[in-house]
């Protein structure tokens, strides 16, 4: 039977109920369970692909192609899981699906309303994961906060679930995620915002097992008393979470706090776990290997800067997964790495990039869409080229690396991606071939996981150690073949390419320390003990040159 621990949000959106819903899923699985997780999110888009990262952070793309939010992706290099789309749900999802069947005659004589043909959608969408994955756990994050009307559909559906798996059997747990202000004036840790979130689910049937009170500092023992005592949970059940210096500690604080178990005891999974066999103390994944990463993440020997030349970069949440893997790198190396994030616009112009660029070592330039920025960043691929500056360029950046070097190198002083300059009369990027046509812009790029072939004998062959490899897309360009050749012939090398050796998926230059450019998105794979090998060998080529120069 599995088991369902729900996870919902008060008083604030943006309080870090991923993070803990990661961070509890990294401690269950610790204990030996096998978990998955489930993000809910109230908005009515089908998914994150339609939505602008200034107003959403990054949109994550799962190994299925999904494009979701980057709270899954918290998920997976926690969980160190893949997810699929279908642990993405949204009301544009479920409502797409209710209107269709309704039109299809299903619920033909009946009037269709949200209770209960809409509550049940979303309850089967949450069987068909717990069923298809038979994890011990299913975690399901609600986004949003209580209250919101978005919301109200699937509280009122987990309640339902809450009730269906049997209250006394102990099989599903909510719980409560809300802010604990302090006002600077008396200096009070405040409980009355989380009073009066609770107070809000209990209306609507929802009583939670556990509230985490997210907090400046820790909760004082009057606090978490008030709170025990105003929202009727167990003293214990009430879990400071106050503000980490990194996300990586989260787990480690709740475990401290004891939410294993009081998660353990409210679903009574130790009677769970006499059922496992085999699961011996080896078998467990315990928090160590967490603990080592920690160390080496909060301890670094090195220091290197490294400039990221995006469009987004007012909101960090843009990058988040670029970030992240160069976190990993950061712990797998102990190396600091500060990311100097630089708008694109900003490096458009004479000398620009050499100013922004002549004290950083080395250059990430990140997908993106649009023209805006797109000049500054050839003209900063353009100054790294020149440079010996290590670069690394995804997606979008490994399309500029082409009109660049095509620009200057090949003398074609017009070459463009299609996707900015329809009349280029040398479009060195254009259209894929399956995009023609296509004029709908919800998940129509070319999307998720797709097997790629690596030359042998070259930079990227080094690097991943092996000739096939599995990575994650998310495009609507490409290199146009025609200008392969000459490019080649020049010294730009496509390192991998597509089985059928019509997809340029990697290139690199001869006569450079590191310039490397990728059309998928290695970020999305990037987990905290397996860093993704491109990010890896980025840093590692920069330290290397840091070696060279203080040698
Ligand atoms: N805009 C480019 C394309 O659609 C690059 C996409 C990206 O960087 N994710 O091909």
């Amino acid at each position: 039977m599995t088991k369902f621990i729900i996870i919902t949000g008060g008083v604030l959106s943006g309080l870090g109920k991923g993070v803990v819903t990661s961070s509890l899923g990294k401690l269950l699985k610790a204990r030996g369970f096998s978990v998955t997780s489930i993000k809910i999110d109230p908005y009515l888009n089908c998914d994150a692909g339609t939505m602008n990262p200034f107003e959403h952070g990054e949109v994550f793309v799962l190994k299925d192609g999904t494009e979701v939010d980057l709270d899954l992706g918290n998920y997976e290099r926690f969980l160190d899981t893949d997810l699929i789309g279908k642990d993405n749900i949204t009301t544009g999802k479920v409502y797409r699906t209710v209107i269709e069947k309704e039109r299809a005659g299903d619920y033909l004589g009946k009037t269709v309303q949200i209770i209960p043909h809409i509550t049940d959608e979303i309850n089967r969408r949450i069987w068909e994961v717990a069923e298809e994955t038979e994890v011990d756990i299913v975690l399901i994050e609600l986004g949003g906060t209580v209250g919101d009307i978005e919301s109200m559909p699937f509280l009122e559906a987990v309640r339902q679930l809450h009730m269906d798996v049997g209250e006394e059997e102990n099989n599903a747990l909510f719980i409560h995620t809300t802010l604990v202000p302090v006002l600077d004036v008396v200096g009070e840790q405040k409980t009355k915002p989380t009073q009066h979130s609770v107070k809000a689910l209990r209306e609507i049937g929802i009583e939670p097992d556990v509230v985490v009170g997210r907090s400046k500092n820790k909760l004082e023992e009057s606090t978490k008393k008030k709170i025990s005592l105003f929202c009727d949970v167990p003293e214990k059940a009430v879990i400071s979470s106050p503000n980490a210096k990194s996300i990586y500690r989260v787990p480690l604080i709740l475990q401290k706090e004891g939410l294993t178990e009081c998660v353990m005891e409210g679903l009574n999974l130790s009677e769970v776990l006499e059922q496992k066999e085999d699961l011996s103390v080896e078998k467990v994944h315990r928090m160590d290997e967490w603990k080592g990463f920690l160390e080496r993440f909060e301890n670094p020997t090195s220091k290197i800067d490294i400039a990221l030349v995006g469009k987004y970069c007012d909101l960090e949440d843009a990058y988040v997964s670029h970030e992240q893997a160069l976190n990993h790198c950061r712990a797998k190396t102990k190396t600091k790495i500060n990311i100097k994030y630089l708008e694109s616009e900003d490096l458009e112009g004479k000398d620009c990039s050499e100013k922004h660029l002549g004290d950083v070592d080395g250059l990430l330039i990140p997908g993106g869409f649009g023209d805006r920025g797109v000049e500054g960043k050839i003209d900063a691929l353009n100054y790294a080229r020149k440079n010996d500056l290590p670069t690394l360029a995804i997606c979008l950046g490994f399309q500029l690396s082409v009109v660049e070097f095509a620009r200057n190198v090949l003398g074609y002083d017009e070459a463009h991606s299609y996707e900015f300059d329809e009349k280029t009369p040398d479009p060195v990027i254009h259209l894929l071939p399956m995009q023609r046509g296509i004029d709908q812009m919800g998940g129509t790029m070319r999307l998720g996981a797709e097997e790629i072939e690596i030359k042998e004998g070259t930079k990227v062959h080094e690097i991943y150690g092996s000739t096939e490899i599995n990575e994650r897309h998310r495009h609507r360009y490409e290199v146009n073949l025609d200008y392969k050749d000459e490019l080649e012939s020049h010294g730009m090398v496509f390192s991998a390419q597509s089985p059928n050796g019509k997809r340029m998926e990697m290139l690199e230059l001869e006569d450079h320390p590191f310039f490397i450019g990728c059309q998928f998105h290695p970020e999305f794979q990037s987990r905290p003990m397996k860093p993704a090998p491109l990010f890896l060998e980025f840093v590692n080529s920069m330290l290397e040159q840091d070696d060279g120069e203080s040698g």
